[in-house]
């Protein structure tokens, strides 16, 4: 949440079974300024499902997001998979007691987005700008955004999964090259802080460039690994059971079933053979 003196906006949308303790959160902040955005980081279910609901409930929250973002969320057959993974996923969160209840399946409607930021564009939130820097490689639509005057980088997954700051699982899903130099931008705006997509707070710049290093020497650790267990004779699928395994005990995974972990990392072994 990122409070101006005119405007706050909601950065990340999390699942739908989550919005209700936001929108509770939000509430219980007192703000005297009004919620206006809602902004998507990027275009996965478990990071704009939350705002199906959020857009439901108050329609005149202005939903912002990428071109790119905004293109894939109007396909019917995007949200379709999107709203049964956020079944999928808000079960499970029920199930560890991290959600209330079990969510309703949202309907498999397009998401429209009300407003498009474009590459550098800066949202004005009154004495507060947040700065939208393209970071795409994780999905294709993906946006960082930068948050001036107190230079936090808010990056949702353009890292991948971070568990602490020298702890980092790589996802490059869409494109390993164009990932690994939004990395290496993020690393030119020499942020104070960062903030991930899944919890990880990173706090002070010496750290935070010390994380993205290590976030650019994790992606190519995989790479390399990956070809090399190709090279030595493993078949594809045993490189990514393997990759999966290790997806597994790296421990954020949990709330992803285990047939979602291998076709994550077929995809990632396939983008990493890509360049
Ligand atoms: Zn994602």
């Amino acid at each position: 949440m990122i409070v101006g003196n005119e405007a706050c906006a909601l950065v990340e949308g999390s699942l739908s079974c989550v919005a209700p303790t936001a929108l509770a959160q939000i509430e219980a902040m007192n703000l005297n300024v009004p919620l206006k955005y809602l902004v998507v980081a990027h275009e996965h279910s478990d990071h704009v499902c939350g705002f199906v609901t959020m857009k439901k409930q108050t329609p005149e929250l202005i939903l912002v997001g990428s071109q790119t973002a905004a293109e894939i969320l109007a396909k019917e057959k995007v949200m379709t998979k999107f709203v049964m993974e956020d079944k999928v996923f808000g079960d499970v969160l029920h199930g560890l007691k991290l959600a209330d209840s079990s969510p309703e399946m949202l309907p498999p409607e397009p998401l429209e987005l009300d407003m498009i930021i474009q590459p550098n564009q800066v949202l004005d939130l009154g004495g507060v700008q947040i700065k939208a820097i393209p970071t795409p490689g994780h999905s294709p639509g993906s946006l960082s955004y930068f948050v001036e005057p107190d230079r936090t980088l808010l990056m949702s997954d353009a890292a991948g999964l971070g568990k602490s700051q020298t702890e980092i699982y790589p996802m490059f899903f869409y494109n390993f090259q164009q990932y690994v130099e939004s990395l290496k931008t993020l690393r030119s705006i020499m942020p104070q802080r960062l903030a991930l997509g899944h919890d990880l707070m990173v706090e002070g710049e010496e750290n935070c460039l010390d994380f993205l290093d290590r976030a650019i020497a994790a992606s190519y650790d995989m790479q390399d690994d990956m070809k090399k267990q190709l090279q030595e004779g493993r078949s594809p699928d045993e490189v990514a059971l393997d990759w999966a395994h290790r997806m597994h005990a790296f421990g954020l995974f949990e709330i992803f079933p285990d047939d979602a972990l291998l076709a994550y990392t077929n995809l990632l072994l396939k983008r990493a053979l890509e360049t």
